[in-house]
């Protein structure tokens, strides 16, 4: 037997994993000081049809749901899994997600060198 124990501490381990990647990239944004189009970038985002509100929760079981290990393998082409449903923000989903890219989109505008899949944030100057 495993670390993992039976099938349920299997499921258990995965969903720890999906909240691990999704805290890293939240305290990594802490660390580091937020590129300077952040804000305008998530304006963009905000009024985009492409983008949804989740719980972490949900976010979490997003990932875990789609294959956590897959997730990792392929963390630069998130673009091939089918995409999450398409919410309005609620006082229980606060987190903003790109469908394309399936990226928490406070982690992703934050960094400089990302960009948008459809090109919406390429108006913002350098
Ligand atoms: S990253 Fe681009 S495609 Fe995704 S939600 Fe933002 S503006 Fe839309």
């Amino acid at each position: 037997m495993g670390c993992c124990g039976d099938k349920t501490g299997k499921v258990r381990k995965l969903a720890e994993i999906g909240a691990s990647y999704v805290r890293l990239g939240t305290d990594a944004l802490r660390i580091t000081k937020p590129y300077k189009h952040t804000e305008e970038r998530l304006d963009i985002c905000r009024g985009c049809d492409d983008s949804t509100w989740m719980s972490l929760r949900e976010y979490e079981a997003y990932l875990v749901a789609n294959g956590i290990t897959e997730i990792i393998e392929n963390i630069d082409c998130l673009e091939k899994l089918p995409s999450p449903p398409k919410n309005p923000y609620s006082k229980k989903r606060r987190r903003l997600v790109c469908m394309l890219c399936k990226c928490l989109l406070r982690v992703k505008a934050g960094r400089g060198k990302n960009r948008c899949n459809a090109g919406k944030w390429d108006k913002l100057s350098e």
